[in-house]
């Protein structure tokens, strides 16, 4: 793996939970992860707040869940990404967080109903883990992706949620919907009876999440995150006549 793509994944990764906390889907608890191509590792904040973190606190860890490098020392929730990884080849990052809204939305036996288009793109299913123990063990990060299964997000009931999507800003942006999603669903279900939109099976647009050329650049801007020129030379937009 070259040297400039482990950097490169590195100031994403850094950024991302920049933004998360910016968002308050973060706080001082939660992690974001990349999996490192073509590797059976992956990159993770350590067990300080992510927002905290730099580049050079990154840790390396394989897909038993054991640091290789980095200073360490790394989330007790560490198994929620070794497992998710090797079982889900098409996830390129994952996040745990005890953010708010998931939390209570969690404990609703209906769950999240597809009502807007931040809840659509969870359509296709948003399981709810009913042990609210923190997920320091494999056995128990097993039982955890058995209930996310093929999903993007899985709720885990009294203790928070897990989200996972192809690459880091892609997955920022969903857990970023998700929980305004619930937020929005529970001051709906104060003076009405939430619905599913009548198309909301057309689900989620993975290539969106994979190049978010709108909403990333925005968010970096808005917690000023780096210059404005470097986000806007960041922008790869559609041409025009194409879109999603
Ligand atoms: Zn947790």
């Amino acid at each position: 793996m070259k040297k400039n793509t482990i950097r490169d994944l590195k100031r994403r990764l850094v950024e991302g939970l920049q933004v998360l906390t910016g968002e308050g889907v973060l706080s001082g608890s939660g992690h974001l992860s990349a999996r490192i191509p073509g590797t059976e590792s992956f990159l993770i904040n350590p067990r300080f707040a992510g927002v905290l973190a730099g580049p050079k606190d990154i840790c390396t860890v394989d897909f038993a869940g054991r640091r290789i490098a980095g200073k360490g020392p790394i989330p007790s929730e560490t198994p929620i990404h070794s497992v998710v990884y090797r079982s889900r080849s098409d996830v390129g990052s994952v996040l745990h967080c005890h953010a708010r809204y998931s939390i209570l939305l969690g404990l609703l036996d209906t769950g999240l109903v597809p009502f807007n288009r931040e809840a659509r793109i969870f359509a296709d299913g948003l399981p709810i883990f009913p042990d609210s123990h923190g997920i320091s063990s494999e056995n128990l990060a097993r039982r955890m992706a058995d209930a996310l299964a093929s999903h993007y997000a899985v709720l885990l009931r009294g203790h928070g949620c897990v989200v996972v999507g192809p690459g880091i800003e892609g997955t920022s942006i969903s857990a970023i919907q998700l929980e305004r999603a619930c937020q929005d669903q529970l001051l709906l279900m104060s003076f009405t009876t939430p619905k599913p939109l009548p198309d909301a099976g057309r689900g989620r647009v993975n290539a969106r999440l994979e190049n978010p050329y709108r909403a990333w650049p925005f968010l970096l801007y808005k917690h000023r995150i780096g210059s404005k020129a470097r986000i806007r030379a960041s922008i790869k937009a559609l041409k025009e006549g194409e879109h999603y």
